[in-house]
């Protein structure tokens, strides 16, 4: 390593959402100068308040915790995108999931960045190739993709376009590493990254199981349990999902697929009363203590 820009310092994160703020708030618990970009000054406001429960986990999760409490007071927060990146060395982006608003983004933001600046996408089901029309820096344009809770689900998706030049890629390998994520570097552009390409199709197997009247959720969890000693089946894993995004996602295919239809309805009855997964407290299985993880499950 060496060079110019290759020593990352300044991370601004665009969007304080729930995974903007997760990513800003372990950046600087990691100790790195953390700005939090969003639209106006009630959206930082909800990312100051997204983060207020986060320094009780991280005392639980991390030997080192208690130096999360400062952590809040010391990111700074701006509605200013060229304030907000005046000094970035990287900047993340975690706005919503729409190829125009992140578009505009991307040429709003290459107007006003310094030149060093790295700027790395957390989309989850775009590609850089389909923004990279949009930026100034090609050479310096990759993909980031962190997993929500990131303390715990501490994976990191590096993942670049045919233009992003390798030694960006190892910097972010070495960035996430600094954070405490574990780096999975792809070598090639992939839809849903490693995890959601192998992930999305399973939990859509498992509800056409169920869709199409073959079996049952705790069935189909259980079988696949047994014989593979996973330690959840699909249906355990759309309770952490939560069922509104597996819902949104059958909604989208139903018009030209009868099975989406089927499950985007049996889903809806479980929405509809307020069955929504983990978070609800109930989905498949009822929380705390899902009977998935009690030992007679499986006899
Ligand atoms: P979110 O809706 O919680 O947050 C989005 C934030 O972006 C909001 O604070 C919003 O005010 C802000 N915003 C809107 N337009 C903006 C703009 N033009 N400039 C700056 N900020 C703007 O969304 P999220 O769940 O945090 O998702 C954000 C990104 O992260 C998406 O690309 C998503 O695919 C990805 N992601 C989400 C998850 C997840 O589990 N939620 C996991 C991995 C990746």
């Amino acid at each position: 390593m060496g060079g110019d820009n290759m020593s990352i310092k300044n991370v601004t994160v665009a969007g304080g959402g729930v995974l903007g703020g997760q990513i800003a708030f372990q950046s600087q618990f990691m100790g790195f100068n953390v700005t939090v970009y969003d639209v106006n000054d009630s959206a930082l406001k909800h990312s100051e308040q997204l983060m207020t429960s986060y320094p009780d986990i991280y005392k639980n999760f991390y030997a080192d915790g208690e130096k999360a409490d400062k952590v809040i007071e010391n990111i700074r927060f701006s509605s200013n995108l060229t304030d907000a990146v005046q000094d970035a060395d990287l900047v993340i982006e975690a706005i919503p999931e729409n190829v125009n608003i992140k578009k505009d983004f991307y040429e709003q933001l290459s107007r006003v960045a310094p030149q060093k600046a790295i700027f790395a996408s957390n989309s989850s089901t775009f590609v850089p190739s389909q923004f990279v029309d949009s930026v100034d820096r090609p050479e310096k344009f990759l993909a980031l993709h962190f997993a929500n809770q990131i303390w715990v689900n501490n994976n990191a998706e590096i993942m670049g376009h045919a233009g992003t030049d390798e030694k960006y890629i190892d910097e972010l390998v070495k960035f996430a590493r600094d954070i405490r994520m574990v780096p999975f570097k792809l070598n090639k552009e992939q839809h849903g990254y490693i995890l959601n390409s192998l992930l999305v199709p399973f939990l859509d197997a498992g509800q056409k199981l169920w869709a199409n009247g073959v079996s049952d959720p705790h069935t189909i969890d259980k079988a696949w349990m047994l014989a593979t000693k996973a330690p959840m089946g699909p249906f355990a894993i759309l309770d952490v999902v939560g069922l509104q995004t597996p819902y949104n996602l059958a909604l989208s295919r139903s018009d030209t697929d009868e099975e989406q239809a089927k499950i985007a309805r049996l889903i809806k009855e479980m929405i509809d009363e307020g069955h929504t997964g983990l978070a609800a407290g109930k989905g498949f299985y009822e929380y705390p203590n899902p009977e998935y993880q009690q030992e007679s499950f499986l006899k």
